[in-house]
Formats: structure tokens, C-alpha cells, sequence
């Protein structure tokens, strides 16, 4: 492309009138303006009239043209159309391109385009359920939110009510549940207090699936019982002799034992008892005796 040459002088020249003056300043801005519409950057328009950069963009500001590229706001302020909202803000130019941009915030976009009226707080509906919950405007509208949760309106229903049940007590961990009278089974509140139960009274083995083998502490334990070995494997005091020996002596471990009581994490008594924080893991093991 020639750069075409545009003779529009602008240096002051002696015995150049004011009116002749103004003209070719006015003639200089609309070329800019013409140029960097174009698509031609402002240093290019500048070299093409003539000019310098910054009298182009001065120019372009005078026109009301916006910069392209800069961190300059490219659009103007403008009030929330939400009614009540006084907000000030600025939309982004993407949003003015696609028509979007009216609204402060998508919560105010939210409130403009509400159909059904904001409902109030309100306390569940189930009897004993103090729950206070605001339900959704739609909800209210439809007749429905009147429990806090599907739990609450689940226990509401004539079908609940002529369900039978009572409080049951674990056989395995004392805990009390309310139970239906088709669940409670042999009594247990969980599959995990069945096979605990089991473990301890009946003497019969545990299933893999029952016990978690993740941690190491917890495969050496269970798969000894599993083995039916009973002794150091299985916890039991003064059993079978087996595993490496102590690394810390007895005053250590009350140190261990001290710290512990006192709330410390496994870092820091390792850190004071053993003098590097790496033995937390030993001292976990005394504290989990
Ligand atoms: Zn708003
Ligand atoms: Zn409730
Ligand atoms: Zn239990």
C-alpha cells in the first residue's frame, strides 16, 4: 500500500491568517478521525497526516473517538434499570454489543425479571422442626414450601404417619434411632456396628469389605484377624511377641503421652520428645496405644 502523501500543514507559518488556520486544524481532525476509523493504528495516522502521535489522539478525544486498546473505559457509566436500584456502573463493551448491560449485577437482573413475589422467612411446617427457611417465590405460588427439606416433608405425609417404628438402641454402640418397624433387623444402627458386634461376641471373622485397608496399621491389624492370629496382631496385652522393638524409651513416650493431654499436634511432639519433626509417626503410634 503507497503511503499517500496528505499535504495538510499544521505548523504555524508566518502570515497565515487565524480563520485559515482553524480550517486546516478542522480538515487535520477529520482525516484522523477518517484514517483510525479505518483501522490504521495512531502512530500510522499520525505518520500519515503528518502529525504527531499525540495531536492525533488529541484529535481522536476531541471527535469523541475512543482509544482502541487501552485500559482507558471504553463505555460510559450508567444507572441500574432495575427499579429502586440507584447503582452506578459500567457495562463492558461485549455486554453493549449484545444488547446486554442494563443491570448492576445478575442478582438485580435476577430481581427485574421476577415473576412470582419474594416469599418471607417462615418455620417448617413439621411437627419438632424449629427450621426457619425462606422458600423460593415460585414455590409459594405453586402452594408448595412448606418444609425446610425433603426430609421434613417426607416424614409429613400420611403415608409416614401410618408407618410404624420406635426408638432402638445399638446393640453394638448404644446409640438410640428412630426405626421403622420393617428395618430394625437384629438391632444394629449401622452394617459396620453388625460386624464389629460380631467380631466381639461371636467370634467370627470380619469381611475385608467391612474394615477399610487404606492405612498400613489398619492391613496389619485386620489381616491378622482375618489369619485368626491372635496376640500382638490383635492388640492384646502381653501376647504374642512380634515387630520390631521400641525406638523410644518408656520416659519418652509419657513425654508423648504429657504433650498429647496438652493438645499438641504429632509434629510438635515429635519436634520437642525426638528433636525432629519428621518422627511423627512414631509418635502417632505410641499415641494411639
Ligand atoms: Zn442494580
Ligand atoms: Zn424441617
Ligand atoms: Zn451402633
Amino acid at each position: 500500500m503507497t503511503v499517500k502523501s496528505v499535504s495538510v500543514a499544521t505548523s504555524t507559518k508566518r502570515g497565515q491568517s487565524a480563520a485559515e488556520r482553524r480550517r486546516q486544524i478542522a480538515e487535520r481532525g477529520q482525516q484522523v478521525v477518517e484514517l483510525y476509523g479505518s483501522g490504521m493504528s495512531v502512530a500510522d495516522v499520525a505518520k500519515r497526516t503528518g502529525c504527531h502521535p499525540q495531536t492525533a489522539r488529541a484529535d481522536l478525544g476531541d471527535a469523541g473517538v475512543l482509544i482502541r486498546g487501552t485500559n482507558k473505559p471504553q463505555t460510559t457509566s450508567r444507572t441500574c434499570e432495575r427499579d429502586g436500584c440507584e447503582n452506578v456502573f459500567r457495562p463492558t463493551p461485549a455486554q453493549l454489543r449484545k444488547g446486554f448491560g442494563k443491570y448492576c449485577t445478575r442478582a438485580c437482573d435476577h430481581e427485574a425479571h421476577r415473576i412470582h413475589p419474594q416469599a418471607e422467612e417462615r418455620v417448617c411446617a413439621r411437627d419438632g422442626c424449629e427450621e426457619r427457611f425462606t422458600p423460593t417465590g415460585s414455590n409459594v405460588a405453586m402452594g408448595w414450601g412448606k418444609f425446610h427439606s425433603k426430609r421434613c416433608s417426607a416424614l409429613s405425609t400420611d403415608a409416614h404417619r401410618r408407618k410404624k417404628g420406635r426408638e432402638v438402641e445399638c446393640r453394638n454402640c448404644g446409640k438410640t434411632k428412630w426405626r421403622y418397624d420393617s428395618t430394625i433387623g437384629a438391632g444394629f444402627c449401622s452394617h459396620e456396628c453388625w460386624g464389629k458386634y460380631r467380631w466381639r461376641n461371636r467370634g467370627e471373622t470380619i469381611s475385608p469389605d467391612v474394615v477399610s485397608l487404606v492405612r498400613g496399621s489398619a492391613r496389619q491389624k485386620w489381616y491378622g484377624r482375618w489369619n485368626a492370629h491372635k496376640g500382638a496382631a490383635a492388640g492384646i496385652e502381653g501376647g504374642r511377641e512380634g515387630g520390631r522393638p521400641a525406638k523410644a524409651t518408656k520416659k519418652q513416650a509419657a513425654k508423648c503421652w504429657s504433650l498429647h493431654g496438652e493438645g499438641r499436634s504429632t509434629r510438635e511432639i515429635a519436634a520437642i520428645v525426638f528433636g525432629d519433626a519428621r518422627y511423627k509417626d512414631r509418635v502417632a503410634r505410641i499415641v494411639r496405644r
